[in-house]
Formats: structure tokens, sequence, C-alpha cells
């Protein structure tokens, strides 16, 4: 079984009219017009760091 904790911790912050997603391993996704899109992009890094095969 692997552990739960992982050294992303993503949160999505606002700039303006737009949004981005934030990790806490330090990287930043784009800026985007919409927060949900901001999320995605979270879900999209969380996924990938967590298999860097994908
Ligand atoms: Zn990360």
């Amino acid at each position: 079984m692997y552990a739960q904790d992982s050294p992303h911790t993503t949160t999505t912050t606002e700039r303006g009219s737009f949004a981005l997603a934030r990790c806490s391993c330090g990287w930043t996704g784009p800026a985007r017009r919409s927060r949900d899109k901001a999320r995605t992009d979270a879900t999209d890094h969380l996924r990938t760091a967590a298999d860097p095969e994908a």
C-alpha cells in the first residue's frame, strides 16, 4: 500500500480576473480565466507528479 501523504499540496490563487494553481513543491500552473481550469491544472499536476510515467 502507498502512503497517503504527498509532498504535493495544491491550492488555487486568484490574480485579478485570473486564477492559477500552485503546489507546495514549487510548481505553478498557467493563469486561467476560470478557477475550474486552474483546479484541473492542479489535478493534472498531482496525477503526473504521483505517476511520472503518465
Ligand atoms: Zn507538486
